[in-house]
C-alpha cells in the first residue's frame, strides 16, 4: 500500500515536543512559537511573520486587516482550495473568480484587470504547487487600482519568484503547514507583512481582542479588551513539531526534488507521446516539489487511470473541484469572463503520492504501474 501523504517526519520532533513540555508552557507565542517567527522572517526577509493555527486563519486575519466590508469584491481563481474564498466570504465579500493558465494552473494575470469593478478591494492569487502566479503584473495592476493583494501560500513555503520569497510580495502572506504541506505541525499556518503599520492590529486581532502582546512588551500595565478578536494562536506542541522540520527543511526539500525529478524524468516518455502533460515552471520561479501532478487526456482515463492505481494499492489523488461550481461558490461569487481552462484542466489532473517519508522504491513502483497503464 502506498499512501498518497504521510505527515513529514524527520528526527527530532518529539524531542522538541517534550522540551516544551518540560517549559512547563505550551500555550501560544512562547519560545518554539517565536523561533519558527524568526526563522521565517529570516530567511525570507520578511518584517513580521505571527504563527497562526492554520493557513485558513491567516487568510482570515488577511480579511480582516485588509479592510474587507460586506458587499466589496475579491478576485481569485475558482481552481483552488475552498479557504482561499471562505476567510473572505466570513467578511461578507463577494467572489469573483477569473480562469486560470493552462501551463502552471495559477490565476490568468492577463484577465484580472478586465474583473474590477468600483467595488473591488483585493486580488487573492494562489501559488499553485509552489510555483508562483506572475506577481509583477498583479502586483502592478494592484497598484494602479489601489487592491489588496493576499498570497495564498499554502502551497508555497520556501519557494521563489524572481529571488523573493513567495508571501512576502503582496501585501499579505498566508502558508500552511498542514500534513500535507511540505513542513508541518500536523495543523498550522502564518501570516506575514512586510508593513509596520498591520502589526498592532494583527496582534490584538489574534489575542482575543486584547491589547495582551504590549502588555507582555511592558508597554501597557494592564492588558484589556480593545477591538475585534479571536484566537489565531498555535500552541507550543505544534510549534515545536514545526522548529525540528524548519530545522531540517534543506534535507526535506532534498527529498521531494528528488521524489519531483524521478517522476518527471521517467514519465517524460509519455509526455513526448502526447499521453500526458507535465508541470511546467516557467524560469523566473524556483518552486519547492510541492506536488507532483499529471494531466491525462480526460476525465474518463483519469477515473481510468485511479482506479488501476488503486487496484495495484497506489493512493493517487485529485483536486479541486471548481469553486464557482459548487453550492457555496454559486451563491457566494460569480464567474467573470469564459471558464476555458478552469473546468477543463481540473477534470483531468492527478496527483501522484508525494511526502518526505516515500521511498524512492515506492516512487519507483508509481511510475512503473503508470507506465503500465498507458502501455496496456
Ligand atoms: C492547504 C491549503 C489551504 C488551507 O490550509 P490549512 O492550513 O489547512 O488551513 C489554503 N489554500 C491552499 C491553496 C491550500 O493548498
Amino acid at each position: 500500500m502506498i499512501d498518497f501523504n504521510r505527515p513529514a517526519f524527520t528526527g527530532k520532533e518529539l524531542e522538541y515536543i517534550r522540551d516544551a513540555v518540560n517549559r512547563g508552557m505550551l500555550c501560544g507565542d512562547g519560545a518554539y512559537t517565536k523561533q519558527c517567527s524568526r526563522w521565517m522572517e529570516e530567511r525570507f526577509h520578511v518584517n513580521h511573520v505571527l504563527l497562526t493555527p492554520s493557513c485558513t486563519h491567516a487568510l482570515e486575519m488577511a480579511a480582516y486587516l485588509a479592510d474587507i466590508q460586506p458587499g466589496d469584491e475579491v478576485i481569485m481563481p475558482s481552481y483552488t482550495f475552498v479557504s482561499t474564498a471562505d476567510a473572505f466570504v466570513l467578511r461578507g465579500a463577494k467572489i469573483v473568480f477569473t480562469d486560470i493558465r493552462l501551463d502552471t494552473m495559477n490565476m490568468d494575470e492577463t484577465l484580472i484587470e478586465d474583473a474590477i469593478t468600483p467595488k473591488t478591494k483585493a486580488i487573492v492569487p494562489v501559488h499553485y504547487a509552489g510555483v508562483a502566479c506572475e506577481m509583477d503584473t498583479i502586483m502592478e495592476i494592484a497598484a494602479r487600482h489601489h487592491l489588496k493583494v493576499i498570497e495564498d501560500a499554502a502551497q508555497g513555503v520556501n519557494a521563489f519568484y524572481k529571488g523573493r520569497a513567495l508571501g512576502t510580495i503582496g501585501d499579505f502572506g498566508c502558508y500552511s503547514f498542514h500534513e500535507t504541506k511540505n513542513y508541518t505541525m500536523g495543523e498550522g499556518g502564518a501570516l506575514l507583512f512586510q508593513d509596520e503599520k498591520y502589526l498592532e492590529r494583527a496582534e490584538i486581532l489574534r489575542e482575543k481582542g486584547t491589547d495582551r502582546s504590549r502588555f507582555f512588551r511592558g508597554q501597557v500595565d494592564k492588558y484589556r479588551w480593545v477591538d475585534y478578536g479571536s484566537s489565531y494562536l498555535p500552541s507550543e506542541l505544534n510549534a515545536a513539531y514545526l522548529y525540528a522540520q524548519l530545522e531540517v527543511c534543506e534535507e526535506i526539500d532534498r527529498k521531494r526534488m528528488e521524489i519531483y525529478h524521478y517522476y518527471h524524468e521517467h514519465l517524460k516518455c509519455l509526455a513526448d507521446a502526447g499521453e500526458i502533460l507535465q508541470p511546467t515552471v516557467p524560469k523566473e520561479c524556483i518552486h519547492n516539489a510541492h506536488m507532483y501532478f499529471i494531466r491525462v487526456r480526460d476525465l474518463k482515463t483519469r477515473t481510468r487511470l485511479l482506479a488501476y492505481l488503486k487496484e495495484r494499492g497506489i493512493c493517487s489523488v485529485f483536486h479541486y473541484v471548481p469553486l464557482h461550481s459548487a453550492p457555496a461558490g454559486r451563491r457566494f461569487g460569480r464567474f467573470h469572463g469564459e471558464d476555458v481552462y478552469t473546468t477543463k484542466e481540473s477534470e483531468r489532473l492527478l496527483r501522484l503520492p508525494m511526502f518526505y517519508n516515500l521511498s524512492m522504491d515506492e516512487v519507483k513502483q508509481v511510475t512503473e504501474a503508470i507506465l503500465a497503464f498507458f502501455k496496456g
